[in-house]
């Protein structure tokens, strides 16, 4: 039993990732250095370096059990896919990647052809993206983990932040949305029927093979950023998607003190996607609004501003607008007309039993 007086526990799980990240930078608290520009709650930290440059500082993990499973991830995937998820986020602030470092804890079962094999997608990734791998760490650990830093490099009046969306710019993304979480579930179903049938058990890809790569694999935005700058295309904000598009819409929307209305119907769904959605007797809108890991960018900008982009590239799914209600910011207008509020993870009818 605990003794009387032992100081309050609290379950991470009550106040969840983002809770636990504001407890952090709170028991930091704030900086005093002149030269930040912005530090923790956007993709990168950013901080200036003279001369008008800045530099785009991020970090993120990709750990065995949690964010990959070594029985359907090849080895130069999870290479690939470490760098990619940084790079993503110095490209959601419209910059460049220069330099990286890798760390990467090594669990008793890891052999030095894995490691190759893991450098080799490292590598591809840096040829890429034009980066270079400039050191890192080597650790014994429980799990096999890799771990990325990423710094990159802008003029500071480049850089594009989640808070600058304005009431009457369109919300847009690029790509298609969905497929990395519709390529997890057939991954997952591969792997218990494999348990099921053992060796028997051949599975068939080929229909599943665009959301497979795009869940292994996802390309980093990189080109969309440097085709923006080559027609001075400057969106006002800008984020990945990487927990999905209802969460990043509303970091967007809380960060900018504006609301967003989207539209279902809108919504950029690959085929294949659409497909495995419906194989699963799930709604395919579930996989774009909240699947995430998809490694788009979602962008808010004035509607003249897209006349300088490829409109292959981009499809407008809503509208920033002033909040009817502060604590729903985000609205979906859905299939049907229903208009609903909606919320970082999932649908909210909050009202229906009231
Ligand atoms: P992203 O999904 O764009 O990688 P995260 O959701 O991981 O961003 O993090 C949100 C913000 O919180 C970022 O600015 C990140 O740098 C910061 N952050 C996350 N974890 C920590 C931590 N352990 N300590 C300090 N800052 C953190
Ligand atoms: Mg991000």
């Amino acid at each position: 039993m605990e003794a009387p007086n032992a100081p309050q526990q609290t379950d991470v799980s009550d106040i969840g990732e983002f809770g636990l990240i504001a407890v952090m930078r709170d028991t930091l608290g704030p900086s005093s250095d002149d030269d930040l520009v912005s530090g923790i709650g956007d993709d990168t930290a950013v901080y200036r370096v003279g001369n008008g440059r800045v530099h785009l500082l991020t970090t993120d993990a990709l750990t065995e059990g949690i964010h990959f499973d070594r029985a359907f991830m090849p080895m130069e995937h999870l290479g690939f896919k470490a760098l990619s998820v940084n790079v993503s986020d110095v490209v959601a602030m419209n910059a460049a990647p220069r330099y990286a470092t890798v760390t990467i804890g090594l669990s008793q079962n890891v052999t030095v052809e894995m490691v190759e094999t893991i450098y080799e997608g490292v590598r591809e990734a840096c040829d890429a993206y034009d980066l270079t791998v400039v050191g890192g760490d080597t650790t014994s650990a429980h799990a096999l983990s890799l771990s990325v830093t990423v710094v990159g490099e802008a003029d500071e009046d480049a850089v594009v932040h989640r808070s600058g969306a304005q009431v009457g710019d369109k919300l847009c993304v690029t790509g298609d949305v969905g497929a990395s979480y519709a390529g997890l579930k057939v991954l997952a179903r591969n792997r218990r029927r494999m348990e099921e049938q053992g060796e028997d058990f051949q599975p068939s890809l080929d229909p599943y093979s665009y959301v497979i790569r795009r869940h292994l694999a996802p390309p980093a935005q990189l080109k969309t950023v440097r085709d923006w700058a080559a027609a001075s295309v400057q969106p006002h904000a800008l984020i990945d998607v990487s927990d999905g598009v209802a969460s990043e819409v509303h970091h967007v929307c809380e960060a900018s003190d504006v609301g967003a209305q989207l539209y279902e119907p809108a919504l950029p769904i690959d085929p294949e996607t659409r497909n495995t959605a419906t194989d699963f007797g799930d709604d395919v809108s579930v996989y774009a609004l909240f699947g995430g890991e998809d490694y788009e960018l979602i962008f808010t900008i004035p509607e003249e501003g897209l006349d300088g982009i490829d409109p292959q590239s981009y499809t407008v799914i809503g509208d920033i607008v002033e909040p009817d209600d502060p604590e729903y910011p985000v609205l979906l207008q859905r299939a049907d007309g229903e208009n609903v509020p909606l919320q970082p993870g999932g649908f909210d009818h909050f009202d229906e039993d009231a």
